[in-house]
Order: structure tokens, then sequence, then C-alpha cells
């Protein structure tokens, strides 16, 4: 085992770590330092994101993964899933570029079989033999230390923040598979429907990408952001008619794309009447349902309706070159930073969802 600042495996020592209990409540609690086994690597955690995914997690009666990320762990599990840090130890038989003591990384947060057809794509999270997802179902990120599979870790380029690769490692990501999968071009409009961490994304890369804009939100303050990010026409989503809005917007034809960041119905709804014949919709948003009326919505469009979930390894990869290339600003992204030992009341104002993106800091 290559040891960096981590102490050897012979000294019992404790480290912090939070746990979500279930019905809103957390603990910070002491935890052994874990070793890396054979094929792992332990992260000493930088910046560990906050997503909308943990308040669900945060929210549930159990603290338990809600959203059917797949089986459930049968032991309290440390919460956090957008890590970034440094290698702090490598385990047996782990070599490769990255898993280096003291390199600078993000981590893709899944683990899978390592040898599915999923897996060897870099799709560890919809591995065919059953995943994990650091977390929900495995130990995550709000941690000092944090034990990963040595082929889950991603680079992080030399000018990005750990900051940006926590948004990246989750969040921003998000957004930029959600753009992938739609094979946004730079001539087109795209509409993209909630403007919190994920949609803000979306609003900056799309905009990178020459993409024009047009955001919606329900809460003025996140349209003020989404302006700021990029977005070149914005609607109030509260408004009686969202899609005509986007109508006008577009000479009437409607939005070449669209992606719902929200999960709810009447977005998604929303989201498939103002694409244009022949656009492209895309579903990021997790859990609810929606009902489209498939003749008129669709087939008569000729309407092409993606779901996305998250991003592959080289998505995640691709994704921090081009914030890096285009230099956008990710860390703007974030308006609050908590301690580690302060996550009680960091996650009491997150749960408000009043406030912009969280980072927990070890
Ligand atoms: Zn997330
Ligand atoms: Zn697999």
């Amino acid at each position: 085992m290559e040891l960096g600042n981590k102490r050897p495996a012979t000294v019992e020592v404790q480290v912090k770590a939070v746990y979500f209990l279930g019905d809103r409540k957390l603990e910070v609690r002491d935890v052994p330092d874990p070793n890396p086994g054979p094929g792992e690597v332990i992260l000493e955690i930088k910046a560990s994101g906050m997503c909308g995914s943990d308040l669900k997690y945060y929210r549930a009666a159990d603290g338990a993964d809600s959203i059917g990320l797949g089986k459930k762990s049968d032991k309290p599990i440390i919460a956090g899933h957008e890590p970034c840090g440094v290698v702090a130890a490598v385990g047996k038989g782990v070599w490769g570029p990255l898993a280096k003591v003291g390199m600078r990384v993000m981590n893709h947060h899944y683990a899978g079989c390592g040898c599915c057809h999923q897996c060897r794509g870099g799709w560890t999270q919809m591995c065919d033999e059953g995943s994990v997802t650091f977390g929900a179902n495995g130990d995550g990120a709000h941690a000092k230390f944090m034990k990963v599979p040595a082929d889950s870790l991603v680079g992080l380029p030399d000018d990005l923040s750990f900051k940006s690769g926590a948004a990246i490692s989750c969040g921003t990501g998000t957004a930029w598979g959600g753009l992938d999968r739609l094979g946004l071009r730079g001539s087109e409009t795209i509409a993209i429907f909630g403007q919190g961490p994920v949609g803000l994304s979306g609003t900056q890369l799309a905009t990178a990408m020459g993409a024009r804009v047009i955001a919606l939100d329900i809460d003025p303050g996140r349209l003020q952001r989404a302006k700021e990010f990029g977005a070149h026409d914005l609607v109030d989503a509260k408004s009686d008619d969202v899609v005509g809005a986007i109508r006008e917007l577009t000479g009437g034809r409607g939005a070449d794309c669209t992606m719902d960041c929200t999960g709810s119905p009447t977005a998604r709804t929303a989201a498939v009447k103002s694409a244009r014949k022949w656009g492209r919709v895309v579903f990021l948003g997790e859990g609810g349902d929606v009902t489209i009326d498939v003749s008129n919505d669709m087939n008569r469009k000729q309407l092409s309706v993606f779901g996305s979930w998250t991003f592959s390894k080289n998505g995640q990869a691709d994704c921090a070159r081009f914030v890096s290339e285009r230099k956008l600003d990710v860390d703007g992204l974030f308006t609050h930073s908590w301690p580690l030992e302060e996550a009680v009341e960091a996650y009491r104002l997150f749960d408000t969802q009043t406030a912009g993106k969280g980072l927990l800091i070890p």
C-alpha cells in the first residue's frame, strides 16, 4: 500500500463523517479512518457538493435511497455523492496515471461489477449485475476520507478548483449528460425548465456551446441567476401560458430542444408541448410521472423524447475538459460553503430550498 498523508493501518484513528438518520435528522459521527483494499484508493475529500438527490435521502423516513437507484444498504451509510479531492492512499494491485498519492481527482460516484457491457462502457451506474451509488446505498463523500474503486477516479484538470470538481461529479455533469443526449447544436434554441444547480449548469454549458437558452423557473431569484449565467430569455414558469411564451420567443415554432430539470409533471408536459416539430426533449428530473398526449404532442410532431441519467466516466472527464477550456465559472454555482462539522445547519438551510448550491468542506 502506498501511503500519502494517510496514517498506516496499524494506528486506530477516528475521522468525521455525516449520516442521514431519516426524517431530516443528521449526525456527524466519528468513524474509523478507512484503509484501501485491493483495487481501491482512499480519497482525501477537499470538497463535497450538496445535491437535490441528497435532500430526498435526508427527508426520507429512513434516510435511505428513495428513488430506486439500487439495492438498499442494510447499514447506515455516509452521505454525499459529489466527491472531489486528492488520492491519499493506494491499495494493492492498483496502477494507472490517476491512482498516485497526491493526484487531484474527481470520483465517478458509482461501483459496478467492472466486467459487464455497461461497466466496460464507463456506465457503472447501469451495471447489469447491480450497482452501488456512493452516498445512496454505499458510503459517500461527506467525510474526511472516502474509499473508492481505483477505476472510478476521473482526473481533475489543473486549473479547476475542488469546488468545480465536486459540481461536475454530479449536478453539472448531469446537465452535460442531458445536452449530450440531445446532441444540441450551437445554432439551436433550447428551453431549460428549472434553474436550480442542474438547470443553471445547463444554461451555462448550452450558452458556452453557442446555443440560445430560454430559462424557466418559478423563482425570480433563480431567473436572475440564469441571466447572469448566460440565458438569453427568461420565462416565469408561474405564468398561465408557458408554452405560448416559448412559442412567441421562437417565431411560433417552439424550441429546437427542451430539457426538464424539475421532475414536475407540469414542467415535463410543458417541455413536450413547447418543443417544435422534429424537436428533441430530455428528462433529467427524477421521480414522479408525466401524462403525454401521444398522438398530438409526440407522433404528429415526430418528437424525440430522451431519458438521461447522469453521465459516464468519460462523459465526466469531457465535461471537466470543456469547463476548463471555456473557463466557465462553475464555482459560481455555489452560494454557501460549510465545514463538515456544521452539516446539521447546512442541510437545515438547504432543506428550505431558498439557497443556491451548498458545499461541505471536511
Ligand atoms: Zn446528485
Ligand atoms: Zn457491471
